[in-house]
């Protein structure tokens, strides 16, 4: 609770609306305790005072009664059966929906299709005709707003329910025997119940400016009873006269409705661990740059990436994911980066091209140069030119590279044609060649498919082909073959090989497994905790690994036929980076830790292309 009011109020426009929101209900609340006039008694002597009359601060409407007293009654009124009704529409439309929703076949179609006729009317109008035959009054307007809002509920709720119902936590409470009503409500509803209450935060205000619109039209509240909507409707035919008497009640359900309404979105951010987090919020085309200290100078490599520090900026706390690593390659040559999960070597990588997701990614030092031109103080035009052209990504999962709903061979076409002046044809026969080159079975055929229409490793081979696709100077792949069979494997990487000794493709291959490296790298470069803790020559690394970190990695690492050897996992986890320890970060996992290793920072220190971050090295470098 005490996070949720954090968030909520870290939210200023939430905050300022919860205020609002809340002196308005502590007033009506206490309203029958405060010296107040009778709301109905009437003094026609005294009609139509202005403001701050003496005993009357709001004034007087035209029958004499005291504003201030009729506003706060009127108010605890309209409060009350706007959010009655919110609950009402709340709790009808959402069980229908999850019934709809969980159900599905013919009982979704049947209430979906009795919802779609309610919907098929004006909401307003609806209202009217329920209040017509029901007859004017409050609660008949309550009734009339609940039910025209619940196809909306309903509509909502099963939507969310329909995408829950399918899911493997449902199937397994089917399995383990449990009934629908309790698969509803211990598996359905605690996981659609954020999203009912969110929809009501934002709907609520709504409801209450619909009973008010009843009311203004008599059919809701009656004389003598007030509600903010009666007040204005009274006050109608005197509004040229005596605009106070309009103005008070409108400026109250101006209030109400803008409060709970940022309330309302407050609410549902701080509810949405998504939104919570930034997740969901639309990222900048290009990473937030906020540099500190002096920018690197520019070097000859093909790609050099320079002390860079990436960040995440989520609340208070600040994630070093990337903490001062510098990389290079050369045309031709393949740099392997290898490290456990959460090392910061997708991070490293994403930050070459901007791509760290901003907010909550900020690239706060170093730089990043290609052919010496610095890309991190670079115009997000010249970013958009270079991405996919000069420098092309290949990323883990296929699906995040292939849009769902558009065939391969066009999206393949589209990559070209965004940074080269091909025909239609002329994109598509390059397309079929790429298909061809990752080794696509039947590319004619293959090449109209969908992506959903294609195994995961025939994605993954799309994605390298889209890759591949503008003919880069530098490949970053991201553990491009995990998803893919051994064969499959051999035949991609036997393809990069080619492509950079061919054509002077430069690969930074982002790795766990030590087999690929071996294989394609020339160099390798191991990350922990953001940083580079050792690197050098892929044989001389693999053969003699000095980092403690290093040589435990590669005895993790299981051989074919290597027979009841020992597996030999490092013990502990890797550091939060945001709260990363003083020294060596990786003292607390190092059985040669010593005190003088948590003393200080311990620099990357080496001869020639080989360096290591330890004070107490495996292997003499
Ligand atoms: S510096 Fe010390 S704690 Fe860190 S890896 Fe080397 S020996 Fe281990």
């Amino acid at each position: 609770m005490t996070v949720f009011l954090g968030l909520l109020f870290r939210n200023r426009l939430a905050a300022i609306g919860a205020v609002v929101f809340s002196i308005i209900l502590v007033s009506v609340l206490i309203a029958p305790l405060l010296p107040l006039q009778d709301p109905d008694a009437t003094a026609t002597a005294d009609r139509f005072q202005r403001p701050f009359t003496e005993g009357h601060l709001l004034g007087t409407d035209h029958l004499g009664r005291d504003l201030l007293s009729r506003l706060l009654h009127g108010t605890r009124l309209s409060l009350g059966v706007g959010v009655l009704a919110a609950v009402a529409a709340a709790t009808i439309g959402s069980a229908v929906g999850i019934v709809a929703g969980y159900f599905g076949g013919r009982i979704d179609n049947l209430i979906m299709r009795g919802v779609d006729m309610l919907m098929a009317f004006p909401y307003i109008l609806l209202a009217l005709a329920i209040v017509a035959a029901l007859g004017p009054g409050l609660m008949n307007a309550l009734i009339a707003v609940a039910a025209v809002n619940v196809p909306f509920f309903a509509r909502n709720i099963r939507g969310v329910t329909v995408g829950l119902a399918g899911r493997e936590f449902i199937d397994a409470a089917r399995l383990a025997g449990m009934g629908h009503a309790r698969i509803i409500l211990t598996e359905l509803l605690p996981n659609v119940l954020p999203v009912i209450i969110i929809a009501m935060s934002t709907t609520v205000g709504w409801m209450i400016l619909e009973t008010a619109g009843l009311s203004f039209l008599g059919l809701g509240s009656q004389p003598p009873q007030a509600d903010l909507g009666s007040m204005l409707g009274e006050a109608r035919s005197a509004l040229i006269s005596h605009p106070h008497t309009s103005i008070v009640p409108g400026i109250m359900i101006f209030l109400i409705v803008m409060s709970i309404n940022l309330l309302g979105d407050g609410v549902r951010d701080a509810l949405d661990p998504r939104l919570r987090s930034g997740a969901l919020s639309r990222p900048r085309a290009m990473t937030l740059v906020d540099r500190k200290g002096a920018v690197p100078t520019a070097t000859t490599d093909l790609l050099a990436i320079q002390d860079l520090h990436t960040q995440f900026h989520v609340g208070r706390r600040i994630y070093r994911a990337v903490g001062g690593v510098s990389l290079s390659v050369q045309p031709g040559e393949c740099l392997g980066l290898v490290g456990e999960s959460g090392s910061g070597k997708s991070v490293t990588a994403l930050s070459v091209m901007g791509l760290v997701a901003s907010p909550p990614g900020v690239i706060a030092g170093g730089a990043v140069r290609f052919q010496g031109e610095d890309l991190i103080g670079a115009r997000y035009e010249r970013l958009r030119r270079m991405r996919g052209d000069r420098v092309a990504y290949i990323f883990q999962d296929p699906l995040s590279t292939l849009h769902p709903l558009y065939r391969v061979g066009t999206q393949l076409a589209e990559a070209i044609q965004a940074h080269h002046r091909l025909s239609r044809t002329e994109a598509r026969t390059r397309a079929l060649a790429l298909l061809k080159d990752v080794r696509i079975p039947n590319p004619e055929a293959r090449i109209d498919n969908y992506p959903h229409e294609m195994s995961g490793g025939m994605r993954q081979r799309i994605g390298i082909a889209m890759a591949l696709a503008n003919e880069p100077d530098v490949i970053i792949a991201d553990e491009p073959t995990t998803a893919l069979d051994v064969t499959v494997q051999a035949q991609i990487l036997a393809l990069l090989d080619d492509l950079r000794r061919d054509r002077g493709l430069a690969i930074i291959f982002i790795t766990h497994d030590f087999g690929v490296v071996a294989q394609l790298c020339d160099r390798i470069a191991v990350m922990y905790a953001g940083r580079i803790v050792e690197q050098g020559p892929t044989r001389a690394v693999l053969d003699a690994p000095a980092h403690p970190y290093t040589k435990r990695l590669i005895a993790c690492v299981p051989e074919l036929g290597g027979g009841q050897r020992a597996l030999a996992a490092i013990p502990g986890l890797p550091p939060v980076v945001d709260d990363l320890p003083p020294g060596c970060v990786f003292a607390p996992r190092c059985d040669k830790a010593r005190q003088g290793c948590r003393d200080g920072e311990i620099t990357l220190a080496g001869s020639g292309p080989r360096a290591v971050r330890c004070l107490y090295p495996e292997e003499v470098i």
